[in-house]
C-alpha cells in the first residue's frame, strides 16, 4: 500500500512574485515557474545553509523527497539564468500556519494566523489568497 503522502511545510512565503532579466519586456519572455515548495527547498539549502537531512525535517518530508523537490527547482532556476527566462514563483502542494495574501492594490504581502478581509498597509480588500 503506498504511504499517504505528507504536506510540504512553509513557514512564511517569499518576498516576491518572480524575477525578470533585464533588457526585455516581459510580454516578449517566457515564465519558468518555481512552486513555492522548491523556492523553500533552495532558502532551506542555499540561503539558510541546512543540509538536505534538516531541511527535509523542516517540510516534513523525507530526504528523498526533499532531494527530488531541491533537484527540480535548481534545474529551473539554471534554465531561467542560461535561457533568459521570467521566474514566476507559484502554486505547489504544501501548508503552512499562516494564511497568505498579496495585496493587488499596494502589491505587499500579507501574513496572519486568521483570515483577513482587508490588506494591513492600505486597507484596500482586494487581497489574492497564495495558499
Ligand atoms: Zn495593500
Amino acid at each position: 500500500m503506498p504511504r499517504p503522502k505528507r504536506k510540504r511545510f512553509i513557514g512564511s512565503p517569499p518576498k516576491v512574485d518572480g524575477f525578470k532579466p533585464l533588457g526585455f519586456p516581459i510580454s516578449d519572455l517566457e515564465p519558468v515557474i518555481l512552486l513555492y515548495e522548491e523556492y523553500e527547498a533552495m532558502r532551506l539549502t542555499d540561503y539558510e545553509g541546512l543540509n538536505q537531512v534538516d531541511a527535509a525535517d523542516k517540510m516534513n518530508v523525507s530526504r528523498p523527497t526533499f532531494t527530488r523537490i531541491y533537484e527540480k527547482a535548481r534545474k529551473s532556476v539554471a534554465k531561467a539564468f542560461v535561457e533568459g527566462k521570467v521566474i514566476m514563483i507559484e502554486g505547489g502542494d504544501f501548508h503552512s500556519d499562516h494564511y497568505w495574501y498579496k495585496c493587488i492594490n499596494c502589491q505587499k504581502l500579507n501574513t496572519s494566523c486568521d483570515k483577513i478581509r482587508q490588506c494591513t498597509y492600505c486597507q484596500s480588500d482586494k487581497l489574492r489568497e497564495l495558499n
